[in-house]
């Protein structure tokens, strides 16, 4: 597909909508810049409280040695699936191993509903797994992944800061959920858990691609949202007693611009996409980034590019109208390189929109559009975190591995394309691998825990 099939006067009229969503090397150098400044804030003793960016320690100290072995069992909230996982760590044959997984659905009801609710719900599908398993007798270590900003005391201790994407249970921020979790199967007695350490979606793909690659120090996600962690120097974690180290920090850069300090790249269709959402006014850079919203941003401009007839002859269609209607994964469907033009046409015809030649040139442009902007201020995430990595340990060039997971990493055509050719311009200095974890959510969360049992254990001898 080519902008070459557009009539030079509308393709000048399109591009005037999209032109703000185009980020030149020089902006997305100043958002980078932008992002370091509120990453050291958020690890600062004083500062941290009111920073957009809020850098949480993860009590993860160590990645992976090779030696960790043991069975565990895995839950997955947070990400497009609800998971429940039984996974076993060998240690003679550096492997992991799912053993056994169930997929659960978490109804909508449950998602917007009281905390007491969520639990007992994610309890009883961790009992009817464990009942299928017949591990029922056993008391194994959980890893939980548990894909939400929490404020973590011990590796079994999490507060939770605040729901993000589609979840909003009543009286769980700022409780503890380690403790609901345990209170929740307690209620029913019918079995128990060992250890639990908790685990962000983004350290648990750390973790699981640190088994393969020791130099994997950073964890990155963009798929419902969008978040990385990274190893960080401990005598930086201002937070966290101790100097010697590394701590793994769960840098939420989610909330990047939460304090207003995007608003020269938002958009009007992020302000709307932001003000409609069920969390307004926070996570203002996941909204521009992450599988939650980009369908939406798409649709609010073929809304705006139709009443400008500038598409289908300026007749919408009740979809077309709807918020949500127009799916992230539409906008992979359309950017697929040899069926792309067909899928265009059935998304169409499905959103009841009359459509030409023409039309499915200029949506092709508009998904391209906002698919290339997620990647490139992505890009300059990593690129920050990569930079600070490189900094903290005072080198000139930096060889190192991220681990990456989300749906819309892994299932866009380009996406992966793009962000790395970005992150190459914008982090000259930095050599970096990316490894698309195998499971991170369910082997990484079963590996922390693995390692956090082998630290305990070393720390006995
Ligand atoms: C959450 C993060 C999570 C990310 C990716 C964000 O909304 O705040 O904790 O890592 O989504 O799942
Ligand atoms: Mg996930």
């Amino acid at each position: 597909m080519n902008e070459d099939a557009i009539p030079p006067d509308t393709l000048a009229k399109v591009q005037k909508h999209l032109e703000r969503f185009h980020l030149s090397l020089e902006k997305l150098q100043e958002v980078s810049a932008r992002l370091e400044e509120d990453m050291i804030r958020g690890l600062g003793k004083h500062t941290h409280h009111r920073a957009p960016v809020k850098m949480l320690p993860s009590f993860v100290r160590a990645t992976p040695d090779g030696t960790e072995k043991g069975d565990f069992l895995a839950l997955d909230l947070g990400g497009t699936n609800f998971r429940v996982l039984h996974v076993r760590v060998l240690e003679e044959e550096q492997k992991m191993l799912k053993m056994d997984s169930q997929i659960c659905t978490i109804p909508q009801e449950i998602m917007l509903g009281t905390g007491e609710q969520l639990f007992s719900h994610i309890a009883s599908c961790l009992g009817d797994f464990l009942e299928c398993q017949n591990l029922k007798e056993q008391i194994l270590p959980l890893g939980f992944t548990f894909s939400f900003p929490c404020e973590q005391k011990e590796i079994d201790k999490s507060f939770l800061i605040r729901w993000t994407k589609g979840f909003n249970c009543s009286g769980v921020e700022g409780k503890d959920v380690v403790k609901l979790l345990r209170e929740a199967i307690h209620k029913r007695g019918d079995y128990d858990l060992g250890s639990v350490a908790m685990v962000n979606d983004t350290v648990g793909t750390m973790m699981s691609c640190g088994y393969k690659d020791q130099s994997c120090e950073i964890g990155m996600i963009i798929g419902t949202g969008t978040n990385a962690c990274y190893m960080e120097e401990m005598k930086n974690v201002e937070r966290v007693e101790g100097e010697e180290g590394r701590m793994c920090i769960n840098t939420e850069w989610g909330g990047f611009g939460d304090d207003g300090s995007l608003k020269d790249i938002q958009t009007e269709f992020d302000v709307v996409v932001d003000k409609t959402s069920i969390n307004p006014g926070v996570h203002i850079f996941e909204k521009m980034i992450s599988g939650m919203y980009l369908g939406e941003i798409v649709r609010l401009l073929l809304v705006r590019l139709t009443q400008d007839e500038l598409l289908f002859k300026g007749q919408t269609s009740e979809a077309l109208l709807s918020a949500g209607r127009f799916e992230t994964k539409f906008i992979s469907d359309i950017e697929e390189t040899d069926s792309g033009v067909e899928n265009t046409q059935n998304i169409l015809t499905e959103l009841g929109l009359k459509w030409d030649q023409v039309d499915v040139h200029v949506v092709h442009l508009v998904c391209d559009t906002i698919s290339s902007r997620s990647a490139h201020l992505c890009a300059a995430a990593l690129a920050t975190v990569a930079n600070r990595i490189r900094v903290n340990r005072g080198l000139d060039h930096l060889k190192t591995t991220v681990g990456v997971d989300g749906t819309v990493y892994r299932k866009h055509p380009y996406f992966s394309k793009k962000l790395q050719a970005t992150v190459r311009l914008l982090a000259p200095d930095c050599d970096i691998t990316f490894l698309v974890s195998e499971d991170g959510s369910g082997k990484g969360a079963a590996m922390v825990t693995a390692v956090s049992q082998r630290l305990a254990l070393q720390s006995r001898l």
